[in-house]
């Protein structure tokens, strides 16, 4: 009777030990170690007015190398931090560090902060931008996008113009992938899109242009300030030029940088095409 006593024995210590794994690799777990380790780092990718040739702003995109194991993509834990509310002290960890970083940058640029749908609906950006006391909000803007929807429309608007009022900027994320794009900019007043880059991808593809050249009068009859995002080539700069849209995001220029990486980092003078004319480059 040992031999079946101690098979019992050990599949139970096997079920307990299995459940504790699960417990402590679950995400939201793995999130609050890496806010004690500080795992978070902010990446800089630069927003680029292509008529002019010169960075306007920067983009920060959040990146996580966990203790033990290899980087983690943000798609991979966005949602998760979304969903635990971890993704409030984890974008104020990431701003503190770009709190640091912005005297590094040149002096009229922006830095762009993605934040979530959470953050407008409470006081959580509001409160997080006093308790940094961050300097000058002519230098930093916000991203939100339609992936997760805003459930309270009424007090998101009151936080959103409140902050637009003392200088703050938001732009639509992902323009055009979600259901209430057109929704969001009405009644939350937002100026400003980015233009996904799953409609960059359909420039240079025979036909399939409509959408975008929808999106980019739209835009232009509504006085809104566009950037491209995800442009990798030339061609696709030089189709967004005569289209109207100067504000480039992409590999095309870079790729997202460390700051010390971006600080070494000089706009290449090679891409060279040919603009109508120049677009604000306020942020
Ligand atoms: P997003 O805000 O639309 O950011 C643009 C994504 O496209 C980034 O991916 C960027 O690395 C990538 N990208 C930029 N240029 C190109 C290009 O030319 N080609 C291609 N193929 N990709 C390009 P990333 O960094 O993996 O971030 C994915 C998404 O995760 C972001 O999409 C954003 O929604 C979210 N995210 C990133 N950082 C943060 C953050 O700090 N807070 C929040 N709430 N969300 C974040
Ligand atoms: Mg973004
Ligand atoms: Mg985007
Ligand atoms: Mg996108």
């Amino acid at each position: 009777w040992i031999l079946p006593l101690s098979l019992l024995c050990g599949l139970g210590l096997a079920t307990l030990y299995w459940h504790w794994r699960k417990l402590a690799y679950a995400m939201p777990q793995r999130l609050k170690k890496a806010l004690q380790r500080r795992e978070f780092t902010p990446y800089y990718q630069p927003i680029v007015d292509a008529a002019k040739q010169q960075v306007v702003g920067y983009e920060v995109l959040i990146r996580w190398r966990e203790k033990g194991r290899k980087w983690v993509s943000p798609s991979e834990f966005i949602d998760a931090a979304e969903d635990s509310q971890l993704i409030i002290p984890i974008t104020e960890q990431l701003m503190e560090q770009v709190l640091q970083d912005l005297p590094l940058l040149p002096p009229k640029t922006w830095v762009s902060i993605n934040i979530s749908a959470i953050h407008v609906e409470g006081v959580f950006l509001e409160t997080l931008l006093a308790r940094l006391h961050w300097p000058q909000p002519e230098r930093i803007c916000f991203e939100l996008t339609e992936r997760k929807p805003i459930q309270d429309f009424k007090q998101a608007l009151l936080h959103l113009s409140a902050l637009m009022a003392r200088g703050y900027d938001f732009k639509l994320d992902d323009f055009g992938t979600g259901y209430g794009g057109f929704a969001y900019l009405q009644r939350l007043n937002i100026q400003q899109i980015k233009i996904d880059k799953m409609f960059v991808d359909h420039l240079t593809e025979e036909g399939s242009q409509t959408l975008l050249h929808g999106i980019i009068s739209f835009g232009h009859q509504t006085t809104m300030q566009m950037i491209a995002e995800g442009v990798e080539s030339p061609e696709q700069v030089r189709l967004l030029g005569e289209l109207g849209v100067h504000l480039i995001q992409g590999y095309v220029f870079a790729r997202p940088m460390p700051i010390n990486e971006l600080l070494k980092w000089q706009l290449p003078n090679s891409t060279n095409v040919a603009h109508p004319r120049s677009s604000v480059t306020r942020g």
